[in-house]
């Protein structure tokens, strides 16, 4: 039930497999609060538990991205799986609370298809166009290791390393000169 800092790349915790959840117990319940008040804290549109240093297989999206009241709490989707996604594609910039003040454009499916449990224990499917879709597959990645640095090339990915090294301060920047 806290606000916990989000792990930012590169941190090898989000490249470790995540394993599947058997009941929604106590423990997965907090896990859901402190998803949902991190993602919350850092005003994100959808959170994996990987990015919190849990590898367990869930992540949460923003109730009304997913198609809900603004009311409601956050949706979970433990252990998901994509059921179909569309030949037709998108292609816009991302970002991502691991890659803070990063954006990346990422080609990925219009329409995807997701089938995952409910912190209720209930399994459900929602269909995503446009940026659900995007962000469905964006936290999909994420429980299996992939990262928005996997899609551009080498020197990108050096640049972006400097200036999310830089932003932990001058500390790390020394340790890196
Ligand atoms: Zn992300």
């Amino acid at each position: 039930m806290a606000v916990r800092p989000v792990v930012v790349w590169p941190d090898d915790r989000l490249r470790q497999p995540s394993v599947a959840i058997g009941a929604i117990d106590a423990s997965v319940r907090a896990l859901y609060q402190d998803l949902v008040d991190s993602m919350y804290a850092e005003n994100g549109l959808g959170i994996a538990a990987l990015q919190l240093g849990d590898n367990r297989r869930m992540f949460i999206v923003e109730p009304r991205l997913a198609g809900r009241d603004e009311t409601e709490l956050p949706v979970a989707f433990i252990n998901p799986e994509v059921i179909e996604s569309s030949d037709e594609q998108q292609d816009s910039e991302e970002g991502c609370l691991s890659f803070p003040e990063i954006y990346i454009k990422v080609k990925r499916p219009l329409r995807t298809k997701v089938r995952a449990m409910g912190i209720d224990g209930v399994v459900f499917e929602i269909e995503g166009e446009g940026l659900l879709a995007r962000c469905l597959l964006h936290e999909l990645d994420h429980l299996s290791g992939k990262l928005l640095v996997d899609f551009v090339g080498p020197l990108k990915r050096t640049m972006i390393k400097k200036k999310l090294t830089k932003l932990k301060g001058a500390e790390a920047e020394d340790a890196e000169a």
